[in-house]
């Protein structure tokens, strides 16, 4: 983890690789996830690329309670503010396999049916 090179998510955040862009702001990014594993499937992405959710430090704390609104504001604009499920994989081990934090939102498109867990 000592590579420098831009993360796939800071070159999202960039343009130089394409997504489904569904919010922006000065801290954070959102897309939909590009293999889904639920009918709603976004990913809340900090534009600083901490590696993982441990990686974070007390200068951090703003901007890990900004990605919590931010989830709650994107499942309501998904309208499924109801029922929806946050996902931090941390560690390989746990299944993390982009090294730049990010929370998964997951629910059923109308946010109230329950979804299958699948590998998350
Ligand atoms: P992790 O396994 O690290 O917790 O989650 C990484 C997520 O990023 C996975 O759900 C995977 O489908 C998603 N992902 C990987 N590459 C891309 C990509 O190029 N574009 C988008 N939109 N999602 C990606």
């Amino acid at each position: 983890m000592s590579d420098n090179s831009p993360t796939l998510f800071t070159r999202i955040i960039n343009r130089e690789i394409p997504a489904e862009i569904l919010y922006e702001d000065d801290q954070c990014i959102v897309i939909n996830d590009i293999a889904p594993q639920a009918p709603v499937h976004m990913l809340v992405i900090p534009r600083k690329p901490i590696p993982r959710l441990v990686d974070a430090t007390e200068q951090d704390r703003a901007i890990l309670g900004h990605l919590l609104l931010v989830a709650g504001d994107v499942a309501r604009t998904a309208g499924v503010d109801e029922a929806f499920r946050l996902v931090v994989n941390n560690g390989a081990d746990a299944g993390q396999t982009v090294f730049h934090l990010h929370l998964h939102v997951l629910a059923s498109k109308d946010g109230t049916q329950h979804f299958s867990e699948a590998k998350l």
